[in-house]
């Protein structure tokens, strides 16, 4: 995958929050082809709502998020959690926020830990 990435949003949709299970999906879009699969690609499982506009790929091996094209072919939609090397673009807008889960402020408030609390 090359760095030219077009638009990096949180999004904050209902849809998203079911599909994560989380407050918000960070993803990053790129041009449908801006994909070279070097390994694994057999293991990729897809799927796609059969009326709404939104799709969710994942690795049936390890259950990872996975890049996948959206439904109208003009992104590749790259969960931004599954990249292993810091992308060249920042998080530009949060999007849906009319939406937004009402735990998110208050959980991003919360008290902090390294790891699990003690
Ligand atoms: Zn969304």
């Amino acid at each position: 995958m090359n760095d030219n990435f077009k638009a990096f949003y949180h999004c904050h949709c209902k849809q998203c929050q079911q599909l994560t299970g989380s407050a918000f999906a960070s993803n990053i879009f790129t041009d449908p082809d801006n994909i070279e699969w070097v390994s694994g690609e057999g293991n990729v499982v897809t799927y796609e709502h059969p009326e709404r506009e939104f799709s969710k790929a994942f690795c049936r091996e390890c259950g990872s998020a996975l890049p996948f094209v959206n439904k109208t072919k003009t992104s590749l939609i790259v969960p931004a959690g599954s990249l292993n090397e810091m992308p060249d673009i920042k998080p530009q807008a949060n999007i849906f926020s009319s939406e937004e889960a009402c735990w998110l402020k208050e959980g991003l408030e919360a008290k902090n830990f390294s790891g699990f609390p003690e």
